[in-house]
């Protein structure tokens, strides 16, 4: 029950009505036995220094960020993990006795999401996109991978990523994102994971289906629908499909771990996304 002692955790961004994080984190803060509350600000741009200021003055325990402040964000923080200064994003706070701290747990999010699926020891990445959650993924999957191929629609930022990659001593090359680019890649390829926006709320692939072959690993962080139509038309070619709910919950529960020292019920939060995903 909320009382006069309970602990906040909140979601910053814009928009985040739509966001399954309050419903996981709860879940799973009620199943821990956890006096906290986790709750969502949908703030303007405007109002992300005094949102930050306001965490502190709160005394609010922790928060996620997301989308569109993951970067403009680390201006206000006091500490940056050393995932954080790789990958120039947060997406969690932890106020440490107004202390504000940043993390990201998108990267490892997606690193245990792949790790249910596939074994990553000496595969081949096709990574599209170079954004926000690209860069977390490529940091995390880094160090098991051979290869990580990035392509991007805007391709000086995928050069930008694989030369980060590369200064730290990882095999990565920079593509822009085309159909000729992915049909000479995914050949050669174990693992396709989608960290662009593309197929969020649109059915449309950043991929073509004629270029997926069977076997090939295909990992859509985009959640919303749960099946993407890149997933869909993997699923159709007996490729093995991974949806972004899987990475969600585990990057969800790895920010919990931060904000309360306790690693939550994976499955139960998963299983109450799922319902509410399906509700929609
Ligand atoms: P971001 O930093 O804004 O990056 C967006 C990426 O998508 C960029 O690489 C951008 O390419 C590319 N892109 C956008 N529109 C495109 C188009 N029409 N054609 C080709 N490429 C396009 O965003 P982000 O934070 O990385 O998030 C990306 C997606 O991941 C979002 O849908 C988000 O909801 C999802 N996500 C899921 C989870 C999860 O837990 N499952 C976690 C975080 C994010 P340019 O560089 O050319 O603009």
């Amino acid at each position: 029950m909320i009382n006069s002692k309970t602990k906040v955790l909140c979601l910053v961004g814009k928009p985040v009505r739509h966001s399954l994080s309050p419903i996981i984190h709860n879940i799973a803060l009620n199943d821990l036995n956890l006096n906290y509350v986790y709750v969502a600000f949908e703030i303007e741009g405007n109002q992300l220094e005094n949102a930050i200021r306001g965490i502190k003055a709160l005394g609010i325990k922790g928060a996620n960020i997301t989308m569109p402040y993951k970067i403009e964000v680390l201006k206000y923080l006091d500490e940056l993990s050393k995932d954080v200064k790789e990958i120039g994003a947060v997406n969690t706070i932890l106020n440490e006795n107004s202390i504000l701290k940043g993390y990201n747990t998108d990267g490892v999010g997606a690193l245990r999401a792949l790790e249910k699926f596939t074994e990553l020891d000496d595969k081949k990445v096709i990574l599209l996109g170079a954004g926000g959650s690209a860069k977390a993924i490529a940091t995390a999957i880094s160090e098991k991978v051979s290869e990580i191929v990035v392509l991007n629609r805007t391709e000086n930022k995928a050069v930008e990523l694989a030369s980060r990659l590369k200064e730290r001593g990882f095999n990565a090359r920079a593509l822009k994102l085309n159909n000729k680019n992915l049909r000479n890649e995914i050949r050669n390829v174990h693992i396709l994971i989608n960290a662009t926006s593309v197929g969020m709320n649109s059915d449309v692939s950043p991929v073509p289906k004629y270029l997926l072959k069977p076997g090939l690993v295909v990992f859509d962080i985009v959640y919303n629908p749960l099946e993407t139509k890149l997933l869909r038309d993997a699923r159709e070619k007996q490729c093995i499909t991974i949806n972004g709910l899987w990475m969600l919950v585990y990057q969800g529960a790895e920010s919990l771990k931060i904000w309360t020292g306790f690693y939550p019920n994976v499955q139960l939060m998963r299983e109450t996304a799922l319902k509410m995903v399906r509700k929609r």
